[in-house]
């Protein structure tokens, strides 16, 4: 293993998150070795000078560290663990950081079944949406090797918040808190949903409603300012799509039936969670729940402006 920072970076997953993110880490000068399923996806990258990998085995072979920024657990099993994976061309002591919101199985089993060959691996998803991506503002939450978080930290300062990159604890910690993160965000857009469409449908003007929530103790960050772009420009942020969102949940009721703690709301917001995904499309965006409050009481929750 190389004591210094890593200057070669190897990116695979270059969807809404992972095009800012790769974007950001070649601004901040790190020569980038890119891979994808979608070659299209990374045109603008080479042109900027990157080097496209075939598979994300060349990727690993050609790079300092190699991250991975992907769907869903299956994504990051296959392109670890497959034939032409990472695992098939990284060097031993090389260094594998998953960005994605995930669970910790993929990383253990490596753990396990490498266990000789010495590989450094941190789990290090993030939050901030593809606006957070693109403009390198993201919150990382990183588990792992305390000498591996500080080896890594100008890579994630390219890629997020100086203030916010956190680390969590040992390898796992970063995907269990991402993924309750995620949780309580979710449940916080479906209560709003309700009442604000509760409130509505009982004659009180949504403004009003609005702010009397937030000058009041049930305040939230949601009702704050997340919510705003559905009721300002009827924005339910396709730059995360619903089915994704789906997954989180799923994951984060598998955490807690792991860990034996009951997850009844948790599971509730997810059955939400998949009847919109059913009645939307996989596409739509991750509050498109709002809009099921909107169908079914008849009302799109607008602002004519936003009142002070
Ligand atoms: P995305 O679907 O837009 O991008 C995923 C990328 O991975 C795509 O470009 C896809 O082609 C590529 N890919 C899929 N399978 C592959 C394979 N076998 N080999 C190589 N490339 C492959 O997803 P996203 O929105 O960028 O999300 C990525 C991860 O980040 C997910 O785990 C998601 O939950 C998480 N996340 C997303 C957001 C958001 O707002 N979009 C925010 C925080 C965290």
């Amino acid at each position: 293993m190389t004591a210094t920072s890593p200057t070669r970076v190897g990116f695979i997953g270059l969807g809404n998150m992972g095009a800012g993110m790769s974007r950001n880490l070649q601004k901040a000068g790190f020569a980038l070795v890119v891979h994808d399923i979608r070659r299209e996806s990374a045109a603008e990258l080479i042109a900027g000078g990157a080097v496209w990998a075939e598979t994300p085995a060349e990727t690993a072979a050609q790079s300092d560290v190699v991250i991975t920024m992907l769907p869903t657990p299956r994504h990051v099993d296959t392109v670890v663990n497959s034939k032409t994976g990472i695992l098939a061309g990284i060097a031993d002591g090389g260094t594998w950081v998953d960005m994605s919101t995930s669970v910790p199985e993929v990383a253990q089993r490596v753990r396990v079944e490498q266990a000789a060959r010495g590989l450094h691996i941190l789990d290090a998803p993030v939050s901030g949406m593809a606006v957070g991506a693109a403009n390198g503002m993201l919150q990382i939450f990183v588990g792992g090797e305390t000498d591996d978080v500080e080896r890594l930290r100008p890579v994630f300062e390219a890629m997020g918040d100086p203030d916010r990159i956190l680390h969590v604890g040992p390898a796992g910690s970063g995907y269990a808190v991402k993924l309750m993160i995620n949780q309580l965000w979710f449940s916080h857009l479906v209560a709003t949903a309700e009442v604000l469409s509760i409130g509505v449908k009982a004659g009180v003007d949504l403004g009003v409603l609005r702010n009397s929530l937030i000058a009041s103790p049930a305040n939230s960050n949601f009702v704050q300012h997340d919510v705003l772009s559905i009721l300002t420009e009827g924005d339910y942020d396709e730059g995360f799509a619903i089915a994704l969102a789906c997954k989180d949940l799923g994951l984060s009721i598998d955490l807690a039936r792991s860990v034996g703690v009951p997850a009844e709301l948790s599971s509730l917001v997810e059955q939400i969670y998949r009847r919109a995904r059913a009645q939307y499309g996989d596409h739509a965006g991750e509050m498109t729940p709002v809009k099921l409050y909107e169908d079914l009481i008849g009302v799109d929750l607008r602002l004519e402006k936003v009142l002070t």
